[in-house]
């Protein structure tokens, strides 16, 4: 069942290692197939270069496996909140990519500094709040991915227009329309943090940049009026 997006769900996990947003088997990418309602994801604990297509598991939105012979990351039921708020989202990519991980255990919204952001992120990248004891001690994967929500639903968020959020305490979790969009995502995550801190190592009273590179940036890439690149 879904060979072709296993296959696609390998790659887009094999790139993590070749981004260098993961050590060991931290991590993980999904792809959610519309149609049925299914979860392609990485198995638990097996190392990235033990992988196969056959290894990627397939769950349905109860976290019920539906094929697979290996469990499913213990980050599924994140995964599955994510699919379920957000049905416009193909893919969802975790890491704990170090500076933007950084920025999670600092309890800190990535702020929006320049136009590397801007390409990508039509505003901070936001950092979700502390998980209270009892969300600790109950569905604590399902509840990481509420509290994210929540973040979004505050803001009036679009999570294909700002396509990742920090778990606090934690790392990254990336959004985009496919596997592969989400993966791109994560990378940027990174690249924006580790300049985001940067900048404020040289400049520790920097402010936001101006909302207008901030529109322009974003806007001339996506949207209706988008022109960058090629027709
Ligand atoms: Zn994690």
């Amino acid at each position: 069942m879904l060979e072709e997006l296993k296959a696609r769900v390998l790659r887009a996990n094999l790139e993590l290692v070749e981004h260098g947003l993961v050590l060991f088997t931290w991590g993980n990418v999904s792809a959610f197939e519309k149609r049925r309602g299914y979860v392609v994801i990485k198995p638990s604990g097996v190392p990235y270069e033990k992988l196969t297509a056959e290894d990627m598991v397939v769950v349905d939105l109860m976290g019920n496996v539906v094929e697979g012979r290996l469990r499913p990351s213990s980050d599924t039921p994140t995964h599955i909140e994510f699919y379920k708020a957000f049905p416009e989202l193909g893919g969802v990519t975790h890491t704990h990519s170090t500076y933007a991980t950084a920025w999670a255990q600092a309890g800190r919204s990535i702020p929006f500094y320049g136009t590397t952001h801007a390409d990508y992120f039509y505003g901070d990248i936001p950092c979700a709040r502390v998980l209270t004891h009892e969300e600790i001690a109950g569905d604590y994967e399902k509840n990481t991915g509420l509290a994210a929500i929540e973040k979004f639903r505050e803001g009036g968020l679009d999570p294909l227009a700002v396509p990742g959020v920090l778990a606090r305490s934690h790392g990254v979790f990336a959004f985009g329309k496919d596997a592969e969009e989400s993966v791109y995502h994560a990378t940027v995550i990174e690249e924006v943090a580790k300049m985001a801190y940067l900048t404020e190592q040289l400049n520790p009273t920097v402010v936001r940049a101006d909302r207008a590179i901030l529109e322009k940036h974003y806007l001339r890439k996506h949207g209706k009026n988008a022109y960058y690149g090629q027709k």
